[in-house]
């Protein structure tokens, strides 16, 4: 089934452009400083396992399609974690280049290869016979995605029930368009489409049970990565303003067609971000690239020990995003219903990384006040609640995560297996693809029990 739309939203495109690829010429002449090490560490570096130091050894002798199978053959989104990853503190962390001059665009290589197999229509991945087993996969983020494409290369009757419209969860209505665009997620969920992955989208388990029950059906087992879909909102006076969003309902209209909506509502207007990780940072270049004003970010922790990853943030300030750290918001105000402002005062966290009010020391005579038009949480989300009725024999933990065995990924129920942020909590989308390829293996030895 190929996704559809990938041009009806070609509005997004006079809003943002992801990063430009590398020429062949630009990755050649990048691969050709790797060191060839014996042993590399920009490997162990990725939690996916794509094998950097092979695909980058095989590139550096001219051997592409070579490149471009390692890549493919490790990791069915090896494109998307190529735009998307923190390479910094993954596989580039560990680039020993770095002791010459500096370390090798792993992440920039990765997705370049992969776009030069797709324009030349080469296609590595191999299907084995069909083995007439029923697999479940809920949720069709990038754990579910890669679960269900590894199983079904190896034969299994894949169906991948999704709540939304379309396939790619976070890939597709979070993470904003200048990272990752819809032709490019559309191009590289083809594969596992291709696959041969049954979808049942706009799909929503609604009874007690009816995730567990799908086991009594013809299915033989279950993965289940339904995300964090939850995010939250502070409860201060004004928050429940129509013009306080979180970054969920930010991200989704932006990623779906209501770009152009959204950037007549805050061009020139101000917009105060409440959050200091990576999710807060998005949305604040997001707000300036749709021609916002000001836009603050208002967070909790102080400069340095902001959660965004550097690049987010960085990208962030070259946009002219206020930072406002060490800040806490108290009341967002309001006239005849719209929001005017917000009013806070800094203060100091007493123990890093706790922001239970016992830990937060209030600065005196630090009150300060903006004029804002909007306000958005970017303060974090947790897991849907009624996954919880949907898989009542399966244990959670005091945080609303799912408990898994850290190896098999299985869940306290047999022939349930659970990953990606519905079992971690907040994490990197290489980090579901990880999930997504040990849930399937996990699955695979389950079934050939
Ligand atoms: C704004 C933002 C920016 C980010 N930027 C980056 C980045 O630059 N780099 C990076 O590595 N990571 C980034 N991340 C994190 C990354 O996107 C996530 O770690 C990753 O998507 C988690 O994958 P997942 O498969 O666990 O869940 P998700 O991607 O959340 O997918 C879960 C899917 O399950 C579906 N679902 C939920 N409940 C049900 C149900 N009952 N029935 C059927 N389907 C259901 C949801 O609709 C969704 O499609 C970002 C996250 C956000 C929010
Ligand atoms: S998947 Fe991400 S972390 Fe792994 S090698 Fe590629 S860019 Fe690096």
């Amino acid at each position: 089934m190929k996704q559809e739309g990938k041009k009806a939203n070609s509005k997004k495109d006079e809003y943002f452009q992801i990063e430009k690829p590398y020429t062949l010429s630009q990755a050649i002449v990048e691969a050709d400083r790797c060191l060839l090490c014996y042993d590399p560490l920009c490997s162990q570096g990725c939690p996916a396992e794509v094998e950097p130091g092979r695909f980058i050894k095989k590139l550096r002798l001219r051997n592409l399609k070579g490149a471009f199978k390692v890549i493919k053959d490790n990791n069915i989104l090896g494109g998307i974690c190529g735009l998307v990853c923190p390479v910094d503190k993954l596989c580039e962390e560990k680039c020993l280049a770095s002791g010459i001059d500096r370390v090798i665009n792993i992440g920039k290589l990765q997705r370049f290869l992969v776009e030069y197999g797709w324009d030349i229509g080469f296609n590595p991945i191999t299907k084995e016979k069909d083995k007439n087993v029923n697999v479940a996969v809920i949720g069709s983020g990038p754990a579910g995605l890669t679960c269900a494409a590894e199983l079904a290369k190896k034969g299994y009757n894949v169906t991948i029930f999704e709540k939304n419209e379309k396939l790619g969860g976070i890939l597709r209505y979070g993470i904003p368009p200048f990272k990752l665009n819809d032709d490019f997620l559309d191009r590289e969920i083809e594969d596992v489409l291709n696959l041969g992955v049954k979808v049942k989208t706009n799909y929503e388990f609604k009874d007690k049970g009816s995730i567990e029950n799908l086991l009594k059906d013809s299915f033989k087992a279950i993965f289940v990565s339904t995300g964090l879909t939850n995010a939250y909102r502070l409860k201060i006076p004004g928050s429940d303003s129509k013009d306080v969003f979180t970054y969920q309902d930010f991200l989704w209209q932006i990623n779906s067609d209501k770009v152009e909506e959204i950037a007549d509502k805050i061009k020139n207007k101000n917009v105060a971000i409440i959050g200091g990780g990576s999710v807060a940072m998005d949305v604040a270049t997001t707000c300036k690239l749709l021609n916002a004003n000001n836009v603050y970010c208002i967070s909790l922790e102080s400069m340095e020990d902001l959660p965004a990853d550097k690049a987010d943030l960085h990208k962030a300030i070259d946009h002219y995003v206020i930072i406002k750290p060490q800040s806490q918001i108290k009341e967002i105000t309001t006239k005849d219903g719209k929001v005017i402002g917000v009013k806070g005062n800094e203060v100091k966290l007493l123990k890093k990384g706790d922001f239970s009010p016992s830990n937060i020391k209030e600065i005196l005579n630090s009150e300060f006040s903006f004029n804002v038009d909007f306000v958005i949480f970017a303060i974090g989300s947790g897991v849907d609640p009624k996954i919880k009725e949907l898989l009542p024999s399966v244990t959670f933990d005091d945080k609303g995560y799912i408990k898994v065995d850290k190896e098999s990924l299985e869940t306290s129920v047999k022939g349930i297996f659970a990953g990606g942020e519905v079992v971690s909590g907040p994490s990197l989308a290489v980090n579901a693809v990880r999930d997504g390829k040990r849930g399937a293996k996990s699955i695979i030895n389950y079934l050939n029990k």
